[in-house]
This record gives structure tokens, sequence and C-alpha cells, in this order.
């Protein structure tokens, strides 16, 4: 074993050091945004088929005192590693449901990671945070992939069914990224499929992109599911959508993710 190791370090590139270097120094950073206050949360819009915002998704950003605004893709992998998105993940709920409270009839989507989920008291957080925000269940969605919830498929059914009888929605995240076993759909307790963005970038012109898409959208149909739709960038890809019976979607047609309180100042304006 110990040759190996040194059979690994002799092809670890420098510039792979560096990488590991930066992960280092990331993860400690990461470890005090939170006390820092150096968390963002952005809100971005989802429309129904007149075009009206029904809801929004939170998505976490990093604002980095040197680095400037850091994408989740860069540091959610490194929180679900070291755990600590147990806490960035219980932030993101917190400010959501304050938002929920403030603003009854928009529908909130959250993600969860799959160390969140696993958590052993995922079920009993939620609860607490609902309770202590007063925000309606009702109005709240998690956003959960594929892979969560075939690793463990009886607990995620029970923990899904038990936040289910207080009113929360499940959506599938990234729908048909993943694993493409279809019968875990109707067993579990899922309320929403979200057709991942890498089949809505084609449409309308890749026959194979609109031909998956209209067969998402008959699951749907046939398992009683909402769906909505990522990435929609273009009114052809709206058009499109639209056709095969899919209202709902999200995507930067409608508007990028912004700060939460300038998404909620525009969307009021607008309401009036
Ligand atoms: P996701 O959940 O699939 O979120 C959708 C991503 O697509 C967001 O990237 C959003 O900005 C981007 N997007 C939305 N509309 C369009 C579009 O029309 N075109 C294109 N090209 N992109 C669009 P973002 O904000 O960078 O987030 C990336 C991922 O990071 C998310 O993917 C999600 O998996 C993760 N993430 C973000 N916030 C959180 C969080 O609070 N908790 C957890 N666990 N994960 C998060
Ligand atoms: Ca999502
Ligand atoms: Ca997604
Ligand atoms: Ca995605």
């Amino acid at each position: 074993a110990k040759e190996a190791g040194r059979g690994l370090w002799k092809r670890f590139h420098p510039s792979m050091q560096h990488q590991v270097e930066d992960r280092f120094l990331l993860e400690g950073e990461l470890r005090k945004a939170l006390e820092l206050d150096q968390l963002r949360l952005y809100l971005q819009p989802k429309n129904n088929a007149q075009g009206q915002i029904y809801g929004c998704e939170s998505l976490l950003r990093w604002a980095h005192p040197e680095k400037g605004l850091i994408p989740p893709d860069v540091f959610i992998p490194l929180a679900e590693e070291t755990g600590l998105i147990l806490q960035l993940g219980d932030w993101v709920l917190q400010q959501t449901l304050a938002l929920a409270v403030r603003y009854p009839e928009l529908e909130f989507a959250v993600n969860i990671s799959p160390r969140e989920f696993r958590n052993p008291d995922f079920v009993a957080r939620i609860q607490s945070r609902l309770a202590a925000s007063q925000a309606n269940p009702e109005r709240l969605t998690l956003e959960v992939t594929e892979g969560l919830l075939i690793t463990d498929f009886q607990q995620s059914s029970e923990r899904m069914l038990e936040l289910q009888k207080l009113g929360i929605r499940f959506s599938i995240d990234d729908f048909g990224t993943g694993y493409s076993s279809l019968s875990y759909l109707k067993k579990l307790p899922i309320n929403e499929l979200k057709i991942d963005r890498s089949f809505v970038r084609g449409l309308p012109q890749d026959s194979s992109d609109a031909l998956l898409v209209e067969t998402m959208m008959a699951v749907a149909q046939h398992l009683e599911l909402q769906v909505v739709a990522e990435g929609v960038e273009t009114p052809e890809q709206r058009e499109f959508l639209l056709s095969v019976g899919c209202t709902h979607h999200q995507g930067y047609l409608y508007g990028q993710p912004q700060p939460a309180q300038v998404f909620l100042d525009r969307y009021q304006t607008d309401q009036q």
C-alpha cells in the first residue's frame, strides 16, 4: 500500500498539489463563512403557463472577500464531503422559511443534498424549523436527486412520507440524468419532476431531446406528477414545452437567480 501511495504521489502533478492546497484553504474559509456572514441567498423565479411567477428556488452563493461571488458548484461538493453542508443547508432553510412567511402566496423550493437527507435528524430539523418560523408547510418544496432516493429506498420513502404528511412537497431534481429505473417513481411519495436543463437545451430542433421530454411528460401524466422544466432560455423552448403540456418553467428566459431581496422587491412591484 505504501508503494502504491508513493507511486500515486509521483504521478501527482504540481498543479494538482495547488488544487489540493486551494481546497484545503477553501475548506477552512468555508467553515468561517457562516460566522462571518458571507453566505447569500439568491432566488430564481418559477413561472406558469401565463408567465406569472408562482414560486422560486433558493440558490446559495458565497460572497468571498477576495475571490468574489463563488458559485455553489465550487463549494457545495466540498461542503458535502466535509459535513459542513448540514450547517449551510440549515441556514438556507431558515432564511427561506422566513421569506415564505412574508410571501405566503409563493411556493419556495430548497435543494436538499444527500448528506442532509440521510442525516438522522433530518425530519426533526425540518419540523422544528417549520414550527419556529410559522411558515406554511404546503408552500415548501424540497428538491432531491434520484440517486439519493435509490441508495436507501426504504429509509427515503419513510422520511418523505413523514414530511409529506405535514404538507411538504417533494420534487425530483435533474430528472432524467441519473438512474433510469422508473419503477421507483411509482413507489415514492413524489409530487413533482424537474426536467434537467440538458434535455431542454436542444429543444425544439434536437429530435431525441424532444422525444425524451415528451416521454417524461407521458410518465408524469400517468403518475399524476407535476412537471417543471429547468434551463428555459428561449421563446422557442417555451413554445415547445407548452405544446407538450409542460406549463411550469424556470430559466433565464424568465429571470436569473437574484439576491433574495432584489427578487422579492421586483416581484412586489410587478404585482401592483
Ligand atoms: P440545480 O438545483 O439544478 O439548480 C439550477 C441551476 O441552474 C442553478 O445554478 C441556476 O442558476 C442554473 N440555471 C437556472 N436557469 C438557467 C438557464 O436558463 N440556463 C442555464 N445555463 N442555467 C440556469 P447554480 O445557482 O449555480 O446552482 C448549481 C447547483 O448547486 C444547483 O443545481 C444545486 O445542485 C446546487 N445548489 C445551489 N444552492 C444549493 C443549496 O442551498 N443547497 C444544496 N444542497 N445545493 C445547492
Ligand atoms: Ca434544484
Ligand atoms: Ca436542477
Ligand atoms: Ca441541474
